[in-house]
Formats: C-alpha cells, sequence, structure tokens
C-alpha cells in the first residue's frame, strides 16, 4: 500500500509499504477520507516541533481518518467487514482514569500512540487500528463528514458542551480556521441565537458566511467587537491559539459569561483582575473530545441533518498529498481532505 510521511522541511513522502494485518482486537480499515488538521502542520509538516503527546515518530502521517472496515483481527467481536467507522485518533491505555472516563486524549501512559504522531495514521490506502478506537459512522454521514468528526468538528462540539452553549446564547468564536468554523456550525444547531466571528484574513471571513458558521463576521478589532456585542456574548469560545484574539475572547465575553480556549499555543499576558475575576468568567480549557462525545456528536449530527464536510474546501487523492499539504499551510480555505474514490 502507499503512505504518506512527513519527514519535516514542508515536504510529504508517499512510499510503498506492506500491508498491515490485524491482530487481537485490531481491525484494517480500506482509506475513505483522512483530512489535513491545523496541528499536522504545526507540529509536524513545517518541522517536527511537538513533544510528548505530540511527538512525531516518523510514521504515516493523518490523524483524522475515516473508513470501511475491510478485516478484524481475533477477539474482534463489534465490527465486521463492511462497517463504516471514524477514529478517535488516540489510541489509550485503556485502563487509566482518563481512559476510563473517555478522555485517551489525557492518558498518560507509555503506552498511549496517536494515530499519525506515534502510530501509523490515515493518509494511506489502509490503516490499522484497534476496534475500541472506532465509532460507528451514520448511515445519512459522508466519510468526509467522519474524517472532519474525527478531530476538528469532535473539539468544536466539546468545547460547546463544556460551555453550556443553548438558545440563551450569544457565541463569539475567534479564529476562524477549520475548528472555528466546525465551532460556528455546530453553535447555530445547537442554538445559539447569534454567532459572530473574527479572523484578520478577509478570506476565511467571507467563507465562514458562506458555509452558514457565522451570522456575522469582523476583523476582530475591540471597538467593533464592543458595537457589536455590548458588553460581550454569553458564550466565547477561542480557535486561534494567537494571544490577541484569546484576549479579545475574554474581553468579549459577557459578565459571568464563559470562555473555551481551544486553539493551541500561545502565550497570554492577561490583568486577571480586571478580564477575569471582576467579570465573574468562567475559563475551560479544552483540549479535543473523548470517545463518548464524539459518539453523541455523530447522532446529533444525523438529526440535525448537518453534513461537517461543508467546510472543506480541498479535495485531493493521496497520491497528490504533497500538494494537499501546501494546500492547508497557505491559511486561506477552509478544511483539505485526502480522498480516496
Ligand atoms: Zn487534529
Ligand atoms: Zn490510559
Amino acid at each position: 500500500m502507499r503512505g504518506a510521511y512527513l519527514p519535516g522541511g514542508s515536504k510529504v513522502e508517499l512510499r510503498t509499504v506492506p500491508d498491515p494485518s490485524p491482530g487481537r482486537g485490531q481491525v484494517v480499515l480500506a482509506m475513505r477520507a483522512s483530512t489535513i488538521c491545523g496541528s499536522d502542520l504545526r507540529a509536524i509538516y513545517r518541522e517536527h516541533l511537538g513533544e510528548g503527546p505530540e511527538a512525531y515518530r516518523g510514521v504515516i502521517g493523518g490523524h483524522e481518518p475515516c473508513g470501511q472496515v475491510v478485516e478484524v483481527g481475533p477477539d474482534v467481536r463489534r465490527l465486521r467487514a463492511g462497517d463504516r467507522v471514524v477514529v478517535y485518533h488516540i489510541s489509550g491505555c485503556g485502563q487509566c482514569d482518563q481512559c476510563r472516563r473517555g478522555y485517551q486524549i489525557s492518558c498518560r501512559s507509555p503506552a498511549r500512540a496517536a494515530y499519525g504522531w506515534q502510530r501509523d495514521g490515515g493518509h494511506a490506502d489502509l490503516l490499522l487500528a484497534e476496534e475500541r478506537d472506532l465509532l460507528l459512522l451514520p448511515d445519512s454521514l459522508t466519510f468526509l463528514d467522519g474524517a472532519c468528526v474525527a478531530c476538528g468538528f469532535a473539539t468544536a462540539y466539546e468545547a460547546l458542551c463544556r460551555t453550556g452553549v443553548s438558545g440563551r446564547d450569544r457565541v463569539l468564536v475567534t479564529g476562524l480556521g477549520p475548528v472555528g468554523l466546525a465551532a460556528g456550525v455546530l453553535a447555530k444547531a445547537m442554538g445559539a441565537s447569534l454567532v459572530v466571528g473574527t479572523d484578520p484574513n478577509q478570506a476565511r471571513r467571507c467563507l465562514a458566511t458562506q458555509v452558514g458558521a457565522v451570522d456575522e463576521q469582523l476583523a476582530g478589532g475591540y471597538e467593533e467587537l464592543k458595537d457589536m456585542l455590548g458588553d460581550g456574548a454569553e458564550v466565547a469560545v477561542d480557535c486561534s491559539g494567537n494571544p490577541s484574539a484569546q484576549l479579545s475572547a475574554f474581553r468579549h465575553t459577557r459578565r459571568w459569561g464563559r470562555t473555551a480556549l481551544v486553539g493551541e499555543g500561545g502565550r497570554l499576558t492577561i490583568d486577571v483582575s480586571e478580564v477575569l475575576i471582576h467579570r465573574q468568567l468562567t475559563v475551560h480549557g479544552s483540549w479535543v473530545s473523548s470517545t463518548w462525545r464524539m459518539a453523541e456528536l455523530l447522532d446529533n449530527l444525523e438529526r440535525w441533518c448537518l453534513h461537517p464536510e461543508v467546510v472543506v474546501t480541498d479535495r485531493l487523492a493521496l497520491a497528490d498529498a504533497q500538494a494537499a499539504y501546501a494546500v492547508a499551510d497557505s491559511s486561506t480555505g477552509g478544511k483539505v481532505g485526502i480522498v480516496w474514490p
């Protein structure tokens, strides 16, 4: 089979490697969609910056895989050939407190391995996966929908659930990359009465309006946000990882409101009393999602008749993985997906 590796220096290498075969509790998937995430670009593609859970061990890239079961190993009980599945992209130890809660993302066992980081990921014709890491894809959703859920949409959904978004809330989303688009789309589905998105990049703001992720979009200046939101939105979610946008998310959260930080990175200097304490804010740091929340999202998407693939602007074949990464790294479009016919 073919697999795409990320050696650093903004390169992608397509290599031919042996087909995997499933061991105990494992299945092999024929890949159907494998989207590119901002963290692939930030920590692997440009240069290998990641440490700990983000250390890249020279494996096949891609941590947002969705495909179809083609072979099952011994003791696989739930899945069979032909099942369409989303890969929860971290394989935890299965035994620790975090794994038992469904948050394999926070598993600290040396056995923890993320697909596309420490074990082979979805940028390949076939993927070897643990049965326990797989979620059934509802019939109404496409494989590309599933790939979007595997990381980005589930991450956005988790943050919105943690802030308890409902019809009582206006939501501010800072950063309109793929996760910001997901946050906007889902906030509206969850009932938010107004979704305002900010991004300095005009192309991204236009795309957010086109895909229905935001009701209003702004570059993000303090005064223009104040004009639109007054004392602030009931909920703000930062999806940028940029310190000035993170600060903006806090400053434009209404008194007693809730702010979630989802965008990775950034070092923030903040006047704690003025911005956080005196304004009675609740702050959530929210990292990816859990298996149960991801399953809940898949159910909801079917009921809401929502297709996450609306945020995908570029679809390329595995043979064009290099081009796919270059497009994703140009940061002007939406989500980029590697797809199979
Ligand atoms: Zn991701
Ligand atoms: Zn664990």
